[in-house]
């Protein structure tokens, strides 16, 4: 077999957890530093009239980001990932793709502050769109003659929906359409999309990439050299880039993606077990219990399950005894750290999202969810039982 040729090692079709390993070692530097360096520099010298070293200027290139942006695009089997200073950004960036009149069709269960960019910047910028949910709707009647995208996230936030990729990607190709994929609940140690038959994949870097609550980022990755150099001219020229420092810290995150993937993956499912037992849990939805309706599609087309959970409890007064009294656990936005958050999607991620859409999404004010962390499994159970036995003692 040959060596496929992406400057990191001489090992042929190494896993991914392998892979996060690898940097791009054509970019090593004269000490052989392992750690990649922080280039904090704004701009570069040239060499001589009319030379460059690769680098100019950091809006446009940054040799620490660059070696982020390698193996974020080399963790995705993408041509090229673009770094953006947060996931919103990346999502922003992406819009600029279209104009006044086109039309894309959304999931309807999104992150919040993707349907807040969609209505409130988008719409005002003369694109329209169509809300659906993606894993039970037919699209097909959905498709416009100015249809350009169909944007969504599987599994679903924090709705946990699961959509079938590669089946969605069949129509999209067939009818010329670009499919966005936000990849950022599973990561890429999980889920490929590209490999699926996505065109562009999110990532909020922010989340378990980065995987420490102590830096945003985001990603475009794409695996079309014509879209990528359409999003890489918008991404020079609108500038919101990321950081050598931030791209330092996304690059070491991603050296223990695999091993916090595996751990809160394996919590996340006893965590999944456990609330289901509980006589005061109405609602556990975990694509890794069998029963979940998208449990098979996500068999085949991911690696794992995620460490993501929703669930509803028997009142709204109970849930929010839960959040008041949760200790080890955070009450605080966000995902993909090491520590276990709890959130209130209805007060806080979906705050602003159409109250038709979160009735008909389900999501209401007794549903909570977990992003579950890398701690001892027996400490969360233990944690739970305890918030569980004040909330019950206040009903
Ligand atoms: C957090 C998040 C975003 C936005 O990313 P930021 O880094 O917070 O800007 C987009 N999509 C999903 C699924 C997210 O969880």
């Amino acid at each position: 077999m040959e060596c496929s040729g992406c400057n990191r090692c001489t090992q042929i079709n190494c896993s991914i957890d392998t892979k996060c390993q690898q940097l791009d070692r054509s970019m090593m530097d004269q000490y052989g530093a392992i750690s990649f360096p922080i280039y904090q520099t704004a701009t570069f010298a040239h060499p001589g009239l009319g030379e460059s070293t690769g680098y100019d200027y950091s809006r446009v290139q940054n040799p620490t980001r660059k070696q982020l942006e390698s193996i974020v695009g080399y963790l995705e089997n993408g041509r090229d990932a673009i770094a953006f200073a947060s996931g919103m950004s990346a999502i922003a960036a992406l819009m600029e793709l279209f104009r006044i009149g086109d039309h894309f069709i959304i999931d309807s269960d999104l992150y919040g502050g993707s349907v807040r960019l969609f209505n409130e910047i988008s719409k005002k910028n003369g694109l329209t769109y169509t809300s659906a949910n993606l894993s039970t709707d037919d699209v097909r009647p959905l498709i416009q003659e100015n249809t350009r995208m169909i944007y969504l996230e599987t599994p679903t936030n924090p709705m946990m929906n699961v959509t079938d990729i590669r089946a969605l990607s069949e129509i999209t190709k067939e009818k010329g359409i670009l499919l966005v994929v936000d990849n950022t609940f599973l990561s890429p140690y999980f889920q490929n999309p590209l490999d699926l038959g996505a065109d562009i994949v999110v990532h909020s870097g922010t989340k378990f990439l980065g995987g420490h609550h102590d830096t945003l980022g985001g990603f475009l990755v794409v695996k079309d050299d014509d879209l990528d150099e359409r999003l890489r001219f918008i991404y020079k020229t609108t500038g919101a880039v990321l950081s050598p420092f931030d791209s330092f810290l996304i690059l070491r995150g991603i050296r223990t993606l695999a091993v916090r993937m595996e751990r809160a993956q394996d919590n996340a499912l006893k965590l999944a077990h456990f609330l289901k037992g509980n006589k005061h849990v109405t609602k556990v939805i975990y694509p890794g219990l069998e029963e979940h309706p998208g449990y098979e599609i996500m068999k085949e087309q991911a690696r794992g399950f995620g460490a993501m959970i929703t669930f509803e409890v028997e009142s709204e007064e109970f849930a929010r005894s839960i959040l008041r009294n949760v200790q080890l656990i955070y009450f605080a936005e966000s995902l993909g750290g090491t520590e276990t958050l709890i959130t209130y999607p209805i007060t806080q991620t979906h705050s602003d999202m159409p109250k038709d859409i979160l009735e008909k999404n389900g999501i209401n004010e007794r549903i909570l969810r977990l992003s579950v962390g890398i701690e001892g499994i027996a400490d969360l159970i233990c944690e739970f039982n305890r918030v569980f036995a004040i909330a019950e003692s206040e009903a």
